[in-house]
């Protein structure tokens, strides 16, 4: 990911991809034209990266000169008229191709076509490295393609936002989704996970996703997912994987738009992190933090026997599944902290304590993200 001035933009076309498109568009181009001298008409300046590839790609002898959008001032004095300037050469009975590096809503093509139309070209030919079919509202031909991309602000390879990125040998779309807080609430059971979590989603307006509790929800209105996950959970095991990633990504659907989330119980396994990860992406949005609260393990088990005197939970009720749930922790779950650590958002946070002494502890964290 990148930052430019205030915004993010995530990767999206590689230079390689770029680098064939270029190659496959000089080849296509050299063939139709045959034993024509074009000349090549870059628009700048987001074109002088494609022009400058596309031509030490083109097999054939060829001219290459450049036009360049400029502003004037209109008739009303607040509205800026954008004017293609710069065409000196007599072009007259000669092969033109535009050079563009990208056609979305088509508005420099009526300036392309007004500065050509009393030239006497011979032929006049549209070629463009990227092209949004969404946004085209114009009826002019555009002979070559080279990537149809959605409508969806880009830049790099010459195209900028607000003066940068036009040096970028890459292509990065534009994260919609800016403002996300996603945070990881880890830590064995009985560490104060839903405890905290109450607390801190108030403070951050943040949606809690507990797992455990989305199951117990659908163990009581006994439905499928709560029969299938109901077999699992009273013996302390965890559910499968593909059951609870579902879950999860239907969770997540339904509170799209949201200021962000926290994750209580979810991920518990690498898969389920990585499916994480990709969920996240989908939305054009990241994990912020994995937080765990760190607690002795003789200590979870006493609060979940104090928990489980007025909890209901039959897992709580019986020390040797509690035992059981501490030992897929640290068997399965734990592993996780090297997962995160290896992308510098692991922090450990002591769990002991009055419940207001660690939500100080774990808003100290958040506050520094
Ligand atoms: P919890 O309320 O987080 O302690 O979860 C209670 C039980 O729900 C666990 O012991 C598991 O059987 C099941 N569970 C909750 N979250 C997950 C998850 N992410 N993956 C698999 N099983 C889970």
């Amino acid at each position: 990911m990148i930052k430019l001035h205030d915004l993010y933009f995530k990767p999206f076309i590689s230079a390689q991809k770029i680098e064939d498109t270029v190659e496959r568009m000089a080849q296509e181009i050299a063939k139709d034209l045959g034993d024509e001298i074009p000349v090549f008409v870059g628009i700048l300046n987001g074109s002088f990266m494609f022009v400058s590839d596309f031509v030490k790609k083109y097999p054939k002898p060829c001219e290459v000169t450049f036009i360049k959008l400029a502003s004037y001032e209109g008739v009303k004095s607040t509205e800026d008229i954008q004017r293609l300037i710069g065409l000196t050469q007599d072009l007259s009975g000669r092969t033109v191709v535009i050079l563009e590096d990208i056609i979305d809503s088509g508005n420099t093509m009526d300036e392309v076509h007004r500065i050509f139309k009393n030239e006497s070209v011979k032929e006049l030919i549209i070629a463009t490295m990227f092209y949004k079919p969404e946004a085209y509202k114009k009826d002019y031909k555009l002979h070559y393609i080279g990537i149809e991309i959605p409508k969806k602000f880009i830049v790099g390879y010459g195209l900028d936002y607000d003066g940068l990125g036009r040096d970028l040998p890459e292509v990065y779309q534009l994260k919609t989704t800016q403002h996300m807080t996603n945070l990881v609430l880890f830590g064995p059971p009985g560490a104060g996970k839903g405890t905290q979590a109450e607390f801190l989603k108030q403070k951050y307006n943040l949606v809690h996703i507990s797992t455990g509790d989305v199951f117990r929800y659908n163990i009581k209105n006994e439905t499928a997912l709560g029969t299938l996950a109901k077999s699992y959970m009273d013996k302390g095991e965890l559910v499968p994987d593909q059951v609870t990633i579902d879950m999860l990504n239907a969770e997540v659907e339904k509170n799209a738009g949201c200021n962000g989330f926290i994750f209580d119980g979810f991920p518990r396994t690498n898969a389920q992190a990585e499916a994480l990860d990709k969920l996240m992406d989908s939305k054009d949005s990241q994990i912020n933090a994995m937080i765990a609260l760190e607690v002795d393990d003789e200590v979870l088990v006493g609060r979940l026997l104090e928990r489980g005197k007025t909890s209901g939970r039959a897992d709580d009720a019986d020390e040797s599944i509690i035992r059981n749930r501490i030992t897929e922790y640290y068997s399965k779950t734990a592993i996780l902290k090297d997962y995160y650590s290896a992308q510098d958002k692991y922090y450990g946070v002591d769990g002991v304590g009055s419940i207001e002494e660690i939500t100080v502890r774990l808003s100290a964290v958040i506050d520094s993200l």
